[in-house]
């Protein structure tokens, strides 16, 4: 048996994973040249419109798996793959391409997909790569069924760790559910929206391993560290039985933690919200006992879409969860239209004003049916806050002369772009209210591309740059008399959160199955130890002499009993 491979990649989502591996072809598959002769044209382009219907079918198939199990308005993602089979750009031109150079149609299609990629991908911009990749994904479902693959064969029964070149935000909804147990991608970000939906399905993942060596095949054992970032491929059976020792203690800590309080050492109650990106949620976001949804990103229900839900449809969404969760409050972001958030194919210009418009009356509607508050994302000047404002007003009275009931709600702001959070005594005098996004921050303050490889495990929310922010944006919510939160991954990292706690932050909002673990930190930290220390590390000079201060300051107190057991 050969060695076992080892990788180090970033830790986006905390759990081990032990399963086999599933490598999605994807940029790796080899195909063969055949040159075929003009009798064979026919049969040839048979063959291949034999694999579009056979593949379309398979899809068609995903995707009422998706409405059944997230609803009709997040299927749609797969209406993309399924208009491109219909294509004349890929489909008709595969057909000619068959026909005018007399080749197989598996070489066929694959050039013809390159020839669509190229322009997408000379742009640069990782929107264009995005749609590139849907253009892979066409390709990969069509070549499997060319090639006779029988998808029922692969690793499909047991636990699976996925292992792909990278995973669109629309793959990861379609494939992070069972018997996908973890995800490894060889690019990526540990704040990229795929590592937010490996949170949210709690699906172990580390991501940006580099090359993944080609040899690796589907059948190998692999452990996945989401903790550490470390990934065993060809895991010896030891090396099994150790991951799956702490899979299942990390997993009893989350359970045997799940009832209890969010109250620090010293008596102060913190308040423990929860994020959500899907409807699906909802039964376990009600399960969790959070106090409330702290954001709700609805941009994921536009993912692939060529264009976002209408207002009813939206309305549906939103009431169905503020009834459920009422009275407790829920933040409806307005879509956050960035990079792989987009729709599909459309210019954000003159739509994306409509498109905001649509969404706010969805939500001023919703508003009726529970406790629901509305924010912006992004906001970077005071004049887009209050132009977003009037735009609110707007649409409530476009509302009132439909004669349809809408209850007041706050209107609040995202603070992640480093204006907001240097203006933040500006911004709190028209806000309602803060949440703190602390991926967008720390990514925007160093310089760091959130979407791009390994890199991006550099934007250290921990950096001292970052906590003067942080320090700067509480203080003045504090001072405006108006609530702030922290929904960004940062209350969901234990030693990030004792900082955050430190600096002042009573409100935090964490993926749904991590409320546990928020809770447990908390319960671990006395503020009267961790205010000190947070402004002691104002003035550190770097991430790591944070960390260095925190661990060495907080010591076994803020150290719970599965940091121990799993840190790597
Ligand atoms: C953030 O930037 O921290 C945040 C919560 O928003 P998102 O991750 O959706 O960009
Ligand atoms: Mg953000």
């Amino acid at each position: 048996m050969s060695d076992p491979v080892r990788l180090k990649g970033v830790a986006a989502s905390m759990g081990v994973a032990v399963g086999t591996a599933r490598v999605l072809a994807w940029g790796r598959r080899r195909i063969s040249f055949r040159r075929i002769t003009q009798g064979q044209v026919a049969s040839e382009i048979d063959r291949f419109r034999a694999a579009v219907a056979a593949s379309h079918a398979e899809i068609e198939v995903a995707r009422q798996e998706l409405a059944q199990q997230h609803g009709a308005t997040y299927a749609s993602i797969l209406d993309a793959y399924l208009l491109m089979h219909g294509d004349a750009l890929l489909i008709d031109a595969t057909c000619d391409t068959i026909r005018e150079e007399n080749i197989n149609a598996e070489w066929a299609v694959s050039r013809v997909a390159e020839r669509l990629k190229a322009p997408l991908l000379r742009d640069g911009s990782s929107y264009f790569r995005e749609r590139a990749r849907d253009v892979d994904h066409v390709k990969e479902h069509l070549l499997r069924e060319l090639c006779g693959e029988d998808r029922t064969e692969l690793p499909g029964q047991g636990p699976v760790v996925l292992i792909a070149h990278d995973l669109t935000p629309a793959d990861a909804v379609q494939m992070l559910a069972p018997p996908t147990v973890g995800l490894v991608t060889e690019v990526g970000g540990g704040s990229s929206h795929t590592a937010i939906l490996a949170r949210t399905f709690g699906v172990p993942a580390v991501v940006g391993v580099g090359s993944v060596p080609i040899e690796i095949e589907d059948d190998q054992d692999v452990v996945v560290d989401g903790f550490g970032g470390q990934v065993i491929i060809g895991a010896s059976r030891r090396e099994r039985s150790q991951a799956e020792a702490r899979r299942d203690r990390f997993l009893a800590f989350l359970d045997a933690e799940r009832d209890r309080s969010a109250v620090t050492l010293d008596g102060t109650s913190i308040s423990v919200a929860a994020n959500m990106e899907l409807p699906s949620e909802l039964e376990a976001a009600l399960a969790s006992g959070a106090d409330g949804i702290g954001l709700y990103r609805t941009e994921f229900m536009c993912l692939n879409r060529p264009e976002p839900p209408s207002e009813d449809e939206q309305l549906d969404i939103y009431r169905t969860i503020a009834a459920a969760l009422a009275p407790s409050k829920v933040i409806f972001r307005t879509f956050d239209w960035r990079r792989d958030k987009r729709p599909a194919g459309f210019d954000m210009g003159e739509d994306q004003a409509g498109w905001l418009r649509t969404q706010i009356k969805a939500v001023l509607r919703a508003s009726e049916w529970g406790h629901v508050a509305l924010m912006f994302p992004m906001v970077a000047t005071v004049r887009e806050l209050l132009d977003a404002k009037i735009l609110v007003e707007q649409c409530r009275s476009e509302l009132g002369e439909r004669g349809a009931p809408c209850a007041s709600l706050q209107v609040g702001m995202m603070v992640e772009v480093p204006s907001a959070a240097l203006m933040a005594e500006g911004f709190a005098r028209h806000a309602d209210f803060f949440a703190v996004g602390t991926n967008d921050l720390a990514h925007y303050t160093l310089a760091v591309d959130r979407h791009g490889n390994q890199a991006s495990a550099g934007a250290n929310p921990l950096d001292p740059a970052v906590l003067r922010l942080l320090e700067r944006t509480v203080r003045a919510a504090g001072d405006a008399g108006i609530p702030c939160s922290m929904c960004g991954d940062m209350a969901a990292h234990p030693l990030a959160l004792s900082l955050a706690l430190g600096l002042g932050y009573r409100e935090i909002s964490v993926p749904i199955r991590l409320l546990p673990l928020a809770r447990a930190v908390v319960r671990s930290v006395d503020i009267e130890l961790a205010g000190p220390l947070a402004h002691d590390a104002l003035s550190c000079e770097s991430a790591e002499d944070v960390r260095l201060l925190v661990t060495d300051r907080m010591g076994e107190g803020f150290d719970p009993a599965w940091i121990r057991q799993e840190a790597v």
